[in-house]
């Protein structure tokens, strides 16, 4: 299968022995990997991904040791500084490693601080960013985290402070300024609390929401609602974590543009979902 996919040319970089490449490993579609994921899951010795990498996506390194370092809700896990640690051993001992984390591993990934502990111990290092959820996953959903027509900024914000707990350390007034689109990675948690305080900010109850379980993967899920009704429907739904939350006016153009639901047959429910007229649209 990997000579199906001869990467072109000959200035691929090398994985060498005790180094580590921290690889973005994009929101779960395997065709949403980089080439130079690709090029790097091709020379491993051992990867340590985490729980939000489509597990597909290591069968593009059969040759390689997978070591599974997530961290999930509710299950025993790796601590952080442990799998630093490791990932230190590993380059130490001579091993060609690549570290696999979901979406971009320098957004809310955490790949930062590992990225420091390797250099702190002198293992040399590859960053590879990858496809963050709050982006590709909210695309997959028909969302454009930015609209020309609708915001010039947009807010990514973790639902988790750093003790996993509240979002009580966040500054929801001056977030709930900030742009016109919010993206909320890790919120399902806190899902009552993000709405009432983007709502006691000043942000209308009747706002459209998106939220996106498990997007790009083929159990996707997204439910439209608002910020009022979002923790009941969310509820109603059953909606489960990994989700994206976006809020924002942004989130009516998937009435246009859920190009998944079109190409199952579904036929758009709004060529204009902004209400302007077609020479404002071409304008
Ligand atoms: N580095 C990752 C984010 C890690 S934090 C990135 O750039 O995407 C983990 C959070 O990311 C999850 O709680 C969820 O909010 C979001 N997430 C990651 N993959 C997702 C997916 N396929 N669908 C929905 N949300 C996802």
């Amino acid at each position: 299968m990997n000579d199906t996919f001869a990467l072109p040319g000959s200035d691929w970089p090398t994985l060498l022995p005790g180094w580590v490449w921290l690889c973005g490993a994009g929101p779960g579609d395997p065709g949403l990997l980089t080439l130079h994921a690709l090029n790097a899951l091709r020379q491993a010795d051992v990867v340590v991904y985490d729980a939000l990498v489509e597990p597909r996506i290591l069968d593009w390194a059969p040759q390689a040791r997978h070591l599974y370092a997530g961290k999930r809700g509710g299950k025993p896990s790796a601590k952080q500084r442990d799998i630093s640690l490791q990932l230190v051993e590993l380059a130490r001992s001579g091993a060609r490693v690549l570290r696999l984390k979901g979406g971009d591993p320098f957004v809310f990934g955490r790949g930062g601080e590992e990225a420091q502990t390797l250099v702190q111990h002198a293992i040399p290092i590859r960053i590879i960013p990858g496809i963050s959820a709050g982006i590709g996953g909210l695309a997959y959903a028909g969302i454009p985290v930015t609209h020309r027509d609708v915001n010039q900024a947009v807010t990514f914000v973790t639902g988790h402070d750093q003790s996993g707990q509240t979002p009580s350390s966040l500054d929801w007034p001056a977030i709930a300024r900030s742009a016109g689109v919010i993206v909320i990675y890790m919120g399902m948690k806190h899902l009552s609390q993000i709405a009432g305080a983007l709502i006691a900010a000043g942000r209308p109850a009747g706002e459209p929401v998106a939220i996106v379980t498990e997007a790009t993967t083929p159990a996707q899920r997204v439910l439209e609602t608002t910020l009022g009704t979002m923790v009941s429907d969310a509820a109603t739904a059953g909606m489960e974590p990994p989700a994206i939350i976006c809020v924002g006016r942004t989130v009516l153009m998937r009435q246009t543009l859920d190009w998944q639901g079109m190409a199952a047959g579904l036929a758009p429910r709004h060529l204009d979902p902004l209400g302007r007229d077609d020479a404002a649209q071409t304008a």
